[in-house]
């Protein structure tokens, strides 16, 4: 059997900011709005500081402004609710992203639910977790949806065309990837099984799928034997492993070379899912300042 195509994550999220810039700049032209992020980190963690920083720098380049709000680790989650309420008040910003994990001592489901529906760009608030939840089948997608589970969705589609029919099985549960995965699967048309950790002979499940979605955070389990020869599969997992020579690399959830002589198409990681994630949060922001500016949701 040929090797698997690679699904090029940096190039199809390339073009997908290609055309939010687009559509930032038609908005600035015809309403004088301009798509404001404000991003909140609260605490040193290494690794969000990265993902807060990228997501500042991709906002700037696509023409929009970011608001970047650093608090320390010992912020209250009163003082955090405090900006919150700043910020869904604040007609310069559009969309709130905030930074997860959040230290302990705050509760994340409160925080959560403090911001703007119309806002949340995470799309993590329960309202647009319902809105996913109940949509029919084939519904627009006028809500900010999770931006990860967007891009895997957005992969398939780029990748295969219409999904309809096609039997995707999601290996993961979690509310931030696994079930919204499945739902927009859903709505695509697939018939759609979600496995998890107490699922039975997982393989044999998975070798079932046309469509193979893996997020469940533990590097390279999901095995050749698991996917069915010409299958398309997302990989989500980021696992950092140790290289062998004192250093790091970054590994999936599925064994890569075991799955690229199986499947038909495959994402990488690096250079999959995770350039997705990014360009969906900067879609994301986008839709919502058309939404202020009394445009319509746009396919871009
Ligand atoms: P999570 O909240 O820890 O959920 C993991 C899911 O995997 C759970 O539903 C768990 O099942 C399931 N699972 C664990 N071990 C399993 C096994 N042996 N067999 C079958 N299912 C198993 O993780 P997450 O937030 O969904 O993230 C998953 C991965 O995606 C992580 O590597 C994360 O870093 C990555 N990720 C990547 C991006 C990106 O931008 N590329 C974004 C978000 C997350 P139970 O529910 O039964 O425990």
């Amino acid at each position: 059997m040929a090797e698997a195509k690679l699904i090029d994550g940096k190039i199809i999220a390339a073009a997908l900011r290609a055309r939010v810039a687009t559509g930032v700049a038609e908005l600035v032209a015809a309403k004088g709005v301009k798509p404001g992020l404000a991003t909140v980190l609260v605490g040193d963690d290494a690794a969000s500081q990265v993902y807060v920083n990228s997501k500042g720098r991709f906002a700037v380049e696509l023409g929009m402004a970011s608001f970047d709000h650093r608090l320390p680790a010992s912020t209250t989650e009163a003082e955090l609710l405090q900006l919150i309420a700043k910020l869904n008040g604040d007609p310069a910003v559009h969309g709130i992203l905030v930074q997860l994990p959040l230290p302990r001592h705050i509760d994340t489901p409160h925080v959560l639910l403090a911001v703007d529906p119309d806002k949340d760009v995470d799309g993590f608030h329960p309202m647009n977790v319902g809105r996913l939840g109940s949509l029919a089948h084939g519904a627009p997608l006028d809500f900010p949806v999770p931006c990860t589970p967007l891009g895997c969705s957005m992969l398939l589609g780029n990748t295969l065309g219409a999904l309809s029919g096609k039997h995707a099985v999601v290996v993961g549960r979690s509310t931030l990837v696994g079930r919204p995965v499945a739902q927009l699967l859903l709505r695509a048309d697939c018939t759609v099984t979600i496995a998890h950790s107490r699922s039975r002979d997982l393989p044999a499940l998975c070798r079932t799928a046309d469509i193979l979605v893996v997020a469940i955070g533990k590097p390279e389990f999901l095995r050749g034997d698991g996917i069915k020869p010409g299958a398309a599969v997302i990989d989500v997992g980021i696992n950092r492993v140790p290289a062998g020579n004192g250093k790091t690399r970054l590994v999936g959830d599925v064994a890569f070379e075991e799955a690229r002589h199986v499947a038909g198409h495959l994402t990488p990681v690096p250079g999959g899912v995770g350039p997705m994630t990014v360009a969906c949060l900067m879609y994301n922001t986008l839709q919502e300042a058309r939404r202020r500016a009394g445009l319509p949701f746009a396919a871009v």
